[in-house]
């Protein structure tokens, strides 16, 4: 299988498993969008090429948002895609206070190719807060998100210059935004 065909079997398998999926911005856009922000913002702004931590990219979110399993994606994929899948994945039986805890904790353990994930994942999701942020969530909510995102970020720094440079001045966008907001 050629490496173009291997990403694209990963964002085919996360469009049909995203696919009943929304995000909370006002425009309800579809889920998928997110995975495949993330992905092209590692390969645009962090120039990754390599292709098992870009369907990771695509992936991220199938076992913790969907009924994938763990299983699956290794027999789709193969075991390394899984396991990355799985760094970033939290345990969903725990309490959101909990696995937001345990987050800053795992990050500075977790695979280098899990940590440029999570930057990417937080850059993604710090631009979406500014312009498309969750309805239902308070400034409080926004404020406290950003400020949790810089502690997970700080566990994952020295892994891709470029990206954490853009994570970085997504951190001040959405800053500024959420002053004027107030
Ligand atoms: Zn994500």
């Amino acid at each position: 299988m050629t490496q173009t065909t291997a990403l694209l079997r990963a964002a085919s398998f996360a469009a049909t498993k995203h696919r009943r999926q929304r995000r909370k911005d006002p425009e309800a856009s579809p889920y998928i969008n997110h995975p495949l922000a993330v992905a092209q913002l590692l390969a645009t702004v962090g120039g990754v090429t390599d292709v098992v931590l870009l369907q990771a990219a695509l992936l991220h979110d199938t076992i913790e948002d969907t009924e994938t399993t763990a299983e699956e994606l290794e027999r789709e994929f193969g075991a390394e895609v899984r396991v990355l899948v799985e760094e970033v994945t939290d345990d969903m039986s725990l309490p959101r206070a909990e696995r937001k805890r345990r987050q800053i904790e795992r990050a500075p353990h977790v695979s280098p190719r899990a940590q440029q994930l999570k930057i990417a994942d937080h850059a993604s999701n710090l631009d979406d807060l500014g312009l498309d942020a969750p309805v239902t969530w308070s400034m409080e909510k926004r404020n406290s998100y950003v400020a949790w995102s810089l502690q997970v970020i700080a566990g994952c720094r020295g892994v891709n210059a470029a990206l954490e440079a853009h994570y970085d001045e997504a951190v001040k966008r959405a800053k500024s935004r959420l002053a004027r907001q107030v």
